[in-house]
């Protein structure tokens, strides 16, 4: 039984068949015609040739042996000029090899004479399967070019020997470079940026098991460009290039650095008056402008201290636009943590002992002297040290651990204070937050210390996490790399 052939209806596919047998093209038209295509005739290759430099044919039915020009003739011409129709050879018994050589011509099948209706739609419709995959990769790679033509985002992709395989226009603007024919040039020809080369480098050599996103920020003229560089891989996860993404990032840095110096001189001007107030109201209490009954005591004491709070807040103000705006010292020096870390918890004694709060530093294994800025580092531990004291109730306990682990230097601090809410962990490293609960209320604070605290430690290139309990305690764990 002969299984039924549907074809694609989706367009009127054009078939013209050429041929100088006139029973060929009578049978070839009637049936095609009946399968509802679009069916033109040719008696010779000379009329064939001029036919299809008139109009588009989808499909040609090629008789290859005819007087004139030949099939095989008219072969080179539609490879040529013709790329996207397909050409099925019809072809006499005897002739096998002019078949192969057909093929190898650019012919995408043939059939043989004679033939029968079913074999004509086999191959009819295994031309039409191939023009609409074609036309599904054309219709892709169109729609691809067009997505990534208009992101204001630049792209690049090249291929595993650095030649450009692709690239956006807002890449090449971003880059500075204007380019012709880009595509197949080598990244360093048209680029001529070494750290983007270098990033690309770098993908390009990630082993399989890996796969890492390269991130870096980039000084080109006055403009500053975030760049992501990532390996793009084949099934097996071999590497089959880099795609390279940039945005400019200079509108977002330049409105950072606005607000820090906003901020930077909001709270130096506030500063003096605060500093100055200060010292008023403390000449008024050591009673130096005259006699101070109890109740003006009280109510200048409140002052004075809502007035101190203002000044700290103003200084982790400062402080914090200094560190975001890249100004953080970067005088590094090499020390004993050892030691460090006993000033430090000497420092802290007393107003440990007047909450009743046991502080300790525990036993401490063999250290190597870390290289990092001495004075960031009493920051981040007076920060945390005083936020256990802060946030423990009397009776409780602090503990300083430090250890070598890994390449890193990890210390711990840790409590059985307050703990923190499994809600509020993610956002306690946000500028101004506080937990806000019936236990906290009391206990005064900026909300910057651990913003401070997260920024020196990454300048450093070390991280910071936390693991706390509800009601039974918090651990903040620093790690800071040895060099
Ligand atoms: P501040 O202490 O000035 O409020 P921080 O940025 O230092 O600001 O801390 C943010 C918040 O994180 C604090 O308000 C507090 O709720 C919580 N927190 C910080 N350290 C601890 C700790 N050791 N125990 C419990 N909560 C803490």
């Amino acid at each position: 039984m002969t299984q039924k052939i549907e074809f694609d209806k989706t367009f009127k596919y054009k078939i013209l068949v050429i041929d100088d047998e006139k029973r060929i093209r009578d049978v070839t038209h009637r049936m095609l015609t009946n399968e509802g295509f679009e069916v033109a005739l040719a008696e010779t290759g000379d009329i064939g040739m001029k036919m299809i430099d008139e109009k588009h044919y989808d499909i040609i039915l090629l008789d290859l042996m005819m007087p004139g020009i030949s099939g095989l003739d008219l072969l080179p011409h539609l490879k040529a000029h013709h790329p996207y129709t397909v050409v099925i050879v019809i072809t006499g018994y005897a002739t096998l090899e002019h078949s192969i050589e057909a093929m190898k011509k650019g012919a995408f099948d043939f059939i043989s004479k004679p033939f029968s209706p079913q074999d004509l739609r086999m191959v009819i419709a295994k031309a039409i399967k191939f023009i609409r995959t074609l036309q599904d990769i054309a219709d892709e790679k169109s729609r691809m070019r067009v997505l990534i033509n208009q992101l204001s985002d630049g792209v690049m992709a090249t291929d595993i020997q650095k030649k450009i395989a692709l690239v956006n226009p807002a890449f090449l603007k971003m880059l500075d470079c204007f380019g012709q024919e880009i595509s197949g040039q080598s990244v360093s020809d048209i680029i001529q940026n070494k750290k983007i080369e270098n990033m690309i480098d770098k993908v390009l050599s990630m082993p399989t098991e890996k796969f890492s996103i390269l991130n870096e920020e980039l000084d080109i003229g006055d403009n500053i460009l975030s760049v992501r560089c990532i390996p793009f891989r084949d099934r097996l996860n071999r590497n089959l290039g880099t795609i390279t993404v940039t945005h400019d990032i200079t509108a977002l840095k330049k409105m950072d650095q606005l607000k820090s110096d906003f901020v930077s001189m909001v709270a130096h001007e506030i500063r003096s008056p605060l500093n100055s107030v200060g010292m008023q109201l403390q000449v008024i209490l050591d009673e130096l402008a005259g006699d101070v009954t109890e109740k003006q005591r009280e109510i200048l004491n409140r002052a004075s201290k809502k007035i101190k709070t203002l000044g700290n807040l103003s200084t982790e103000l400062l402080d914090l636009a200094k560190i975001e705006s890249g100004l953080i010292s970067q005088e590094k020096e090499t020390f004993d943590i050892k030691k460090f870390l006993q000033e430090q918890v000497a420092f802290f004694k007393e107003a440990a002992q007047a909450k009743d709060i046991h502080l300790e530093l525990d036993e401490l294994p063999e250290i190597p002297p870390l290289f990092a800025n001495k004075s960031n580092m009493e920051e981040v531990f007076s920060n945390l040290i005083s936020n256990s004291i802060n946030y423990t109730p009397k009776g409780g306990k602090i503990t300083i651990f430090a250890a070598k682990n890994k390449g890193y230097l990890h210390i711990m601090v840790s409590d059985t204070g307050l703990g923190i809410p499994k809600e509020d962990l993610e956002r306690i490293f946000d500028r101004f937050y506080r937990v806000k609960n019936d236990k906290t209320r009391y206990i005064t604070g900026t909300g910057l210390g651990l913003p401070i605290v997260k920024s020196i430690i990454e300048a450093h290139n070390g991280k910071i996490k936390v693991e706390s309990e509800l009601d039974k305690g918090s651990a903040f764990n620093i790690y800071l790399p040895y060099l």
